[in-house]
């Protein structure tokens, strides 16, 4: 493997024939030489590229415009930035980052209809003119301290089948939506579009339909203020894994009838969404060791018959990553998370009901509370997939206890369609080039006019 070092990541390409499962394989066999066995990731790139192909080929007519609060990561910033995707910020930190690899201002949209003063003035220090709003305070803050905001109107949805929601807190509903325009137009502001986000986890399609239906009413109001609005946001709610009740395509597959019906293509609306766990969740590959283990034996339970002395045994297991780490999302994201076994069970071996813990002294510091495996010995390894959305973006290092580090691989076959993808950009760079000199086309340096979509989203 050739390995190239960049700004605080590295990142190696896969060779020919080879899986980011096999870099799994590797590093466990390298670490398992020593004592160290630290937890680890490994992030596939390539599966990131891999999902902005569907995504393409699922809605063309929709830009994705990547949120980054659901994993920082430069090097999927980076990724998405070279294959053309805008960016969904919250932040002053966010703007930062994106805008620090080059990514400019008409591909970010400041998406917190609750900003800080201070980081609006910065918004508009460095050129971030798309923001989202829900409330009219919001709006007096924008009209004194943003030079020339185009602003998004953030509506409510009905979001009682998603497994995160965010209504509870943003969103205007419906019937406020008259009053904030007419307060906009009085503050001299422009009005841009309407954004939505069914929730994160979304289990129930027509939420979308309903909240593209309830977008129209609100351009049509914005019609009679004498608002030329342009912009629709669908926001996130897309899974990450194909393991979700509701599978991205049965998902799209209602979005664009819906766009169609609303906002047909010659109405002349731009149409982006701020997927985040789409993009990143099956990338991530988390390993964790076995620290520690303890073997629970019920005497209750014991009976004299029972010659199988297996049956009353209950073990535990602790290993060095827990939800004070990577597992927070079983707190804030509501995540279910199953390790695979790295070590393939004989086909008769005893499996015994298993809880799975954490490294910190909390008793809250629980992965699993209740699975079948087999006996394992300390020193040996877990491994959990699907771990790239709200998982590093919000560990802490609690107790002493560090972050894993994290090993970006790609295949040269996902580094070409990058550049296909940007095939409108600069020439690609011939050999082992690194991510920070990935094409520029949409990503850097050239000056579209978003949301206008790079030319690749029209293959
Ligand atoms: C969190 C968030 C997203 C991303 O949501 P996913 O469900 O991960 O796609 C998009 N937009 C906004 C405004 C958000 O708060």
């Amino acid at each position: 493997m050739n390995t190239t070092e960049t700004g605080d990541f590295e990142f190696s390409f896969l060779e020919e024939g080879f899986s980011a499962r096999d870099t799994v394989e590797q590093k466990i066999n390298e670490s398992s030489l020593t004592d160290e066995r630290d937890a680890f990731y490994v992030c596939d790139l390539g599966d990131v590229v891999k999902k902005h192909r569907r995504w393409l080929r699922a809605m063309p007519r929709v830009t994705p415009f990547y949120a980054v609060k659901c994993n920082d990561s430069q090097a999927v910033v980076m990724t998405l930035a070279s294959m053309g995707a805008g960016f969904d910020c919250a932040s002053k930190t966010e703007i930062q980052l994106v805008q620090s690899l080059g990514v400019e201002a008409s591909r970010i949209i400041y998406a917190n209809p609750c900003k800080q003063v201070s980081q609006i003035k910065y918004a508009s220090a460095h050129g971030v003119q798309m923001m989202t709003f829900d409330s009219e305070v919001e709006l007096m803050k924008v009209a004194r301290y943003h030079d020339n905001a185009k602003l998004v109107l953030r509506i409510a949805t009905d979001d009682s089948k998603a497994v995160c929601r965010l209504s509870v807190k943003f969103g205007a509903p419906l019937k406020a939506c008259r009053g904030l325009l007419e307060r906009a137009k009085e503050l001299g502001l422009d009005v841009i579009g309407v954004s939505f986000h069914v929730g994160s986890g979304c289990t129930d399609a027509d939420t979308y339909t309903k909240a593209i239906a309830d977008a129209r009413c609100v351009f049509d109001m914005g019609a009679d203020f004498g608002f030329n609005m342009d912009l629709l946001d669908i926001g996130g709610g897309f899974p990450g894994s194909d393991d979700a009740e509701l599978k991205f395509e049965e998902i799209t597959a209602v979005i664009n009838p819906a766009l169609d019906k609303y906002f047909p293509t010659d109405a002349g609306v731009k149409v982006i969404a701020e997927p985040g766990r789409f993009y990143v969740a099956s990338a991530y590959t988390l390993v964790v060791n076995i620290i520690a283990k303890k073997v629970i034996v019920d005497d209750d339970s014991a009976s004299d018959e029972e010659d199988e002395a297996t049956s009353d045994r209950t073990l535990m297991y602790y290993v060095n990553d827990g939800v004070y780490g990577s597992f927070n999302c079983i707190l804030y994201d509501h995540a279910h998370c199953l390790p695979t076994l790295h070590k393939k069970p004989k086909p008769d071996e005893a499996m015994y009901p298993c809880s799975i813990w954490g490294p910190t002294c909390d008793g809250l510091d629980r992965i699993v509370e209740q699975c079948d495996l087999p006996d394992m010995q300390v020193g040996d390894w877990l491994v959990f997939e699907n771990m790239g959305a709200y998982t590093v973006a919000a560990s802490s290092t609690f107790n002493g206890f560090q972050r894993p580090s994290i090993h970006y691989v790609m295949s040269r076959h996902a580094w070409q369609d990058v550049q296909q993808i940007c095939s409108q950009g600069p020439p690609a760079p011939v050999e082992e080039p690194s991510l920070l000199e990935m094409p520029a086309c949409c990503g850097r340096g050239t000056n579209l006019d978003m949301p206008k979509p790079c030319p690749a989203h029209m293959v």
